[in-house]
């Protein structure tokens, strides 16, 4: 269903798609699918109601977001187990999920009261300065299937504290947490017109309306780097503001000072996380050749553990890949590896044995003696994969690193205090995890510098992305 002014309603056009299962390839739910015309009404919506929502005080902004952020809380285990049939990560990845989803609203809560302006000094006598922080206007916002719940709250959350009404077009695969959200939305009493949600298995039309709809002051877009591209330049053309949340590559960086099988413990909890699929997972991990046999084998040993299955199941931990087309992607990149001489040390295929044929599973898998030539070195993969690379010194896996057109999250492991303080700041990445594999909070600033992105989610920053600053200078 769209969510449109306060209300539940159908397409204009009437018709629907299915969602499905990725775990069994069962038809689970079959959501009203939103056209450019059904975009339109929701902006307008959005359009009408900035003016209210815009006018209200910051204590009763924060008043609503408190209420979504409990009644978010209250149905926590119901959002988790939709969004483990719908998007198929394990149900206790999917209840911390929910809870980080929560906390966005807790966080915009209490920064919806501290958008403070300034008075600065001005340069003449009879003159004073004043800067007042407003709301941007109507936001537009799209968001991805990985972390359903999450990538909506992180941007209407503070769009909503700053004082923005907001369009929100979820992905395809996804359509049914989203309407969860939104039913958060509309229980706590948000106005009519402040939140609205788009469903669509047709993405090119509405995204084509919220970069030419005058309406839309701000596009905010999570995905990958290619759509994202493709959108901001059209939407920069009609001077919309841009907050992006692209791609990643992430390096993981062992150095010969650190602790091997503490560092594989780490990377074998934060590579298989979602089954790879999140943006800040690592896909690239560099490992000091005097270590890389210990923390290979420790890698492999705990990979090698690990279940595959309906995440609904006791001691799931590898849920299903999202479709057909993302297993494919991580078979052509582990074949390409095997091809240009890398070893597999655990997993390396589909999993088809005890019904998992049904679903889109891949065993999880540690490639040892990857390099450069292959594609897996260059490509983000998105799926159950770590491959390691070794190498020799700290200037060469810098450059390494660094060697990517992508920048969002980098790990290192170190015990030298020196050497973690050189990484922090020669790391070309938005977010750096220092022996720590969550680097990551509501209270934090979340986004990538280069093509992974434009901006900040979460933390002061993420109020930041949706409010104008405007000088007052008065003669007196
Ligand atoms: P995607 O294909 O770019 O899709 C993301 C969103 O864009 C979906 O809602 C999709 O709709 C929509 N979309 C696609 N084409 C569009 C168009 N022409 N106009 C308007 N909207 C359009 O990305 P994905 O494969 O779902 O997500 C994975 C990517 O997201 C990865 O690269 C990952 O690193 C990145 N990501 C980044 C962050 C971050 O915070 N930096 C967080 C999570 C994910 P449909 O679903 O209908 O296609």
């Amino acid at each position: 269903m769209l969510y449109i002014d306060g209300e539940w309603r159908g397409s204009h056009s009437g018709s629907s798609f299915e969602v499905t299962n990725p775990a069994t390839g069962d038809p689970i739910g079959d959501v009203a699918a939103g056209d450019r015309q059904d975009a339109s009404a929701a902006i307008l919506a959005a359009s009408v109601a900035f003016n209210g929502w815009s006018r209200i005080t910051a204590f009763e902004r924060s008043e609503y977001l408190h209420r979504a952020y409990h009644l978010m809380i209250e149905r926590k285990e119901v959002l988790a187990r939709l969004m483990t049939e719908e998007q198929g990560k394990p149900l206790k990845a999917a209840r911390n999920e929910v809870q980080y989803a929560a906390d966005f609203f807790l966080w915009y809560a209490e920064e919806a009261k501290r958008i403070y302006g300034e008075i600065l000094p001005a340069p003449r006598s009879d003159q004073r300065f004043m800067v007042l922080r407003q709301p941007v206007g109507v936001v537009a916002a799209i968001t991805p299937w990985n972390y359903p719940v999450s990538m909506i709250t992180r941007k209407v959350a503070p769009a909503l504290a700053a004082g923005c009404t907001i369009v929100v077009k979820p992905a395809e695969q996804t359509p049914l947490c989203a309407m969860e959200v939104f039913n958060v939305i509309h229980d706590a009493g948000i106005p009519a017109g402040v939140a609205n949600l788009v469903p669509t298995a047709d993405p090119g039309p509405i995204g084509d309306e919220f970069v030419t709809n005058p309406q839309v002051a701000k596009l905010t877009f999570t995905g990958s780097t290619e759509v994202g591209t493709m959108l901001a330049a059209r939407a920069a053309g009609a001077m919309k503001r841009l907050s992006l949340e692209l791609g990643g590559h992430a390096p993981f960086i062992v150095f010969d000072d650190a602790d091997p099988s503490y560092a594989a413990k780490g990377a074998s909890l934060v590579k298989f996380l979602n089954t790879g699929q999140a943006c800040i997972s690592p896909n690239r991990m560099y490992v000091h050749k005097s270590i890389a046999e210990p923390f290979t084998e420790v890698l492999e040993e705990r990979v090698g553990r690990m279940r595959a299955g309906n995440g609904l199941e006791e001691g799931i931990s590898i849920g299903p890949l999202v479709d057909a087309a993302s297993l494919e992607k991580v078979d052509r990149q582990v074949k390409d590896a095997i091809a240009k001489g890398a070893v597999v040390r655990t997993g390396g295929e589909r999993l088809l044995a005890d019904g998992l044929d049904r679903g889109f599973f891949y065993a999880p898998t540690v490639l040892s003696r990857v390099n450069r030539d292959m594609e897996i070195y260059s490509n983000e993969t998105f799926g159950p994969v770590a491959p390691v690379i070794e190498f020799d010194n700290e200037a060469e896996v810098l450059a390494l690193a660094n060697d990517t057109r992508y920048g969002l999250a980098a790990y290192v492991y170190t015990q030298n205090l020196g050497r973690a303080m050189r990484m922090f700041e020669g790391l070309d990445y938005g977010i750096v995890g220092i022996n720590d594999i969550n680097p990551t909070a509501a209270a934090a600033p979340f986004g990538g510098v280069k093509h992974s992105g434009l901006g900040r989610e979460g933390g002061r920053e993420g109020i930041a992305e949706f409010l104008e600053t405007k000088l007052g200078g008065f003669s007196i």
